[in-house]
């Protein structure tokens, strides 16, 4: 019998396994994959943004990745890099990497000091059961069974499960009592109706996003955005995702992206230009400004037609006053966000109140933990949702009991 059993090893699952195992317990990790840690290869671009300096942002469970982050967040969480080996560096918008740039050395420094400490690992094994036992819990795969006084769930939720969380460890939970929020994908590209984009995928813009329904704006964001032949994507549309429905309209103002400050801003250069560039061609009047595909879309939407022919200074003030406001808001109709297989992050899982937030200890059943995504807890991009999943399993692992780094 073990101490504690880990189902799940990921990042919270891994963390928990080595805070369990540096206080002196015997730590079984049970993992569905054929080796720990897949996801984290995956992060970040292969690049692995662990954590975040700044401000925090949780849209799901605010209360209790913030109460996790008090006890457990970027100080403590250094510590604990520093305790097995890793040296990091942070970037712009407080984003914390590793100092290799590579998500693998992360993955090392967790894989090779649970080895260190002990701690058992079984890979290629799917938890389908978990049940209370005389001193403890069992914990099922088929016919296999483990038994343990504590069990640590962190079978994460089900975003790309082709990397190994599938959502099968929130039925660990409901059975003994705990509710499932319900999961939808979150940090995911936005498909859109595509004809006002048709030949712009591949075509990077830095500008301000909205969505609206109705006469409600929904959210806002700014940050670079990546058309798409389904639609859009890139951090600041990500980070719409979770606020998105079918029949919205998603607003960009792309002024931002040419370097000008709104409508007005922008307006005042093209009516420059129409004065300076008034023998060049019409269709050259963006040149500098965005790539040709862009400014002919911006162009088309603004119903300027025929601009091969015309010259710059044919162009009517009411012309250029509809290309100045297409620009700041150039609108596309939602029509969906894709789905788990390419979402970051699942928002939703088991209810964030029914854990302390101390140890993260179930209020349901005594002596079952849960830590990370498989909780209703997730973040924006930047590092917020490995940050709580270290932090949310180090709790978990610890148990109460002070950390040895
Ligand atoms: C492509 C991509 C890039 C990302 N980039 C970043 C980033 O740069 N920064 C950031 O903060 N976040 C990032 N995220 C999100 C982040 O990776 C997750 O929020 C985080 O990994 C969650 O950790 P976790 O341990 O809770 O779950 P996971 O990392 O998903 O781990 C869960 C583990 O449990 C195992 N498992 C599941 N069910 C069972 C079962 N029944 N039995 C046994 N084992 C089971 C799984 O195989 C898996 O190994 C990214 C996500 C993706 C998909």
């Amino acid at each position: 019998m073990a101490d504690v059993i880990v189902i799940g090893g990921g990042a919270a699952g891994m963390a928990a396994a080595i805070a369990a195992a540096s206080c002196g317990d015997h730590v079984i990790v049970l993992e569905r994959m054929d080796r720990v840690g897949k996801k984290i290869l995956a992060t970040g671009n292969g690049r692995c943004n662990l954590m975040n300096m700044g401000a925090r942002r949780y849209p799901g469970g605010t209360a209790l990745a913030n109460r996790v982050l008090d006890l457990c967040g970027a100080g403590e969480q250094t510590r604990f890099w520093h305790y097995l080996g890793l040296r990091m560096r942070q970037e712009d918008g407080g984003r914390v990497y590793p100092i290799s740039g590579m998500a693998s050395t992360v993955l090392d420094c967790l894989r090779l000091t649970m080895d260190a400490l002990q701690v058992e690992t079984i890979t290629g094994v799917h938890v389908d059961g978990l049940h209370p036992s005389k001193r403890g819990w069992t914990v099922m795969s088929g016919e296999q069974k483990w038994r343990a006084a504590r069990v640590i769930v962190a079978g994460g939720g089900c975003a790309q499960p082709k990397l190994g969380s599938d959502g099968s460890t929130w039925s660990l939970l409901t059975p003994l009592g705990h509710t499932l929020v319900k999961p939808a994908p979150a940090l995911t590209q936005i498909i859109t109706d595509t004809a006002p984009i048709r030949g712009l995928s591949g075509i990077r813009a830095r500008c301000e996003v909205r969505i609206t329904r109705g006469m409600q704006e929904k959210y806002r964001e700014a940050g670079e955005l990546l058309f798409a032949d389904y639609g859009v994507t890139g951090v600041c549309v990500m980070q719409c995702a979770r606020y998105a429905a079918p029949g919205d309209t998603l607003h960009m103002d792309l002024t931002r992206a040419m370097g000008f400050n709104g409508k007005e801003d922008f307006l005042r250069e093209l009516q420059r230009r129409r004065k300076v560039w008034a023998v060049r061609p019409q269709s050259e009047l963006l040149t500098g400004l965005c790539v040709p595909k862009l400014a002919q879309a911006l162009c088309q939407a603004a119903g300027l037609n025929g601009m091969q022919r015309a010259v710059c200074a044919n162009l009517t003030g009411t012309q250029l006053e509809r290309l100045a406001a297409m620009a700041a808001d150039f609108q596309l109709m939602v029509k969906g966000v894709k789905g788990f297989d390419n979402a970051q992050v699942t928002a939703g899982g088991i209810a964030s109140h029914e854990f302390d937030p101390v140890t993260l200890r179930s209020t349901m059943a005594e002596g079952v933990h849960a830590a990370g995504e498989v909780i209703d807890v997730d973040g924006d991009c930047g590092g917020f949702n490995l940050m709580f999943a270290f932090g949310s399993g180090i709790l978990a692992g610890l148990d109460g009991r002070q950390a040895p780094w």
